[in-house]
């Protein structure tokens, strides 16, 4: 199994859902005490988020790629990049490390087609919405992407960083996010990507009548498989 390395904290809350999901991956698909051979280093997401908010993208990028240097010195032989948001700088990493970065936003592309999805919404930051990064990505696999109004997209970015990065999960805010997804299926929408590695702690798949993509757990879910491969 190779070793992983993990770039967490944005936020805490959802690098725990990765740790578990990966662990629990590996233990059923290798079976016996088998766990995750995987290194973390977790950012302290409150200079990240004021980075990201003054557009600072330069200098989160140096960050980015220097503590992916200190994980490649320590022995990770690949990188996962736990938040849809900063695989902005994915390319760069890899690029600048010669590490491969399990991209989160290719797992998901490889799930939305194994579930036959052609239209998806995609909820996130609205660095994500908004920016070519990651729609790209989908669309270039075939997926034809749509992203929720402007003041939607700024309800979805406030309940992220206001709440859910805390550990606050309100009703309210869990009805505002089915709300813009059920505006969505009118647009024949058939699948909705919670591209937001702390979307999965508010919204699942029971409270919506479309496919839900969620990005933590099909991400983690090819770290593992990335792992155990040859
Ligand atoms: N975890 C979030 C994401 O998946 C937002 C935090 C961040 O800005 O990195 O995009």
């Amino acid at each position: 199994m190779k070793k992983m390395g993990l770039i967490g904290g944005m936020s805490w809350e959802s690098s725990l859902e990765y740790y578990r999901i990966i662990n629990e991956s590996v233990k059923s698909k290798l079976g016996g005490c088998h766990s995750a051979n995987c290194l973390l280093y977790s950012f302290d997401f409150h200079e990240i988020e004021e980075l990201q908010h003054k557009g600072e993208w330069e200098k989160l990028k140096n960050l980015m790629v220097n503590e992916v240097e200190n994980l490649k010195r320590a022995g990770a032989e690949f990188i996962v990049i736990c938040t849809n948001t900063m695989h902005l700088m994915a390319p760069d990493i890899e690029d600048n490390t010669g590490l491969k970065v399990v991209h989160i936003a290719d797992a998901t592309s490889d799930e939305i087609i194994k579930r036959n999805v052609k239209k998806v919404l995609l909820l996130g930051t609205k660095f994500t919405m908004e920016g070519s990064f990651y729609r790209e990505r989908l669309e270039k696999n075939g997926i034809e992407v749509v992203i929720p109004s402007e003041l939607d997209r700024q309800i979805i970015h406030d309940i992220i960083y206001d709440e859910l990065i805390l550990g606050i999960l309100r009703p309210e805010s869990k009805q505002s996010y089915i709300d813009i997804i059920n505006k969505a299926i009118g647009e024949h929408v058939t699948g909705v990507v919670l591209g937001c590695t702390e979307i999965p702690l508010l919204i699942n798949d029971n409270d919506v009548a479309i496919e839900v993509f969620n990005t933590t757990e099909i991400h983690s879910r090819a770290a593992v498989d990335f792992a155990i491969s040859n």
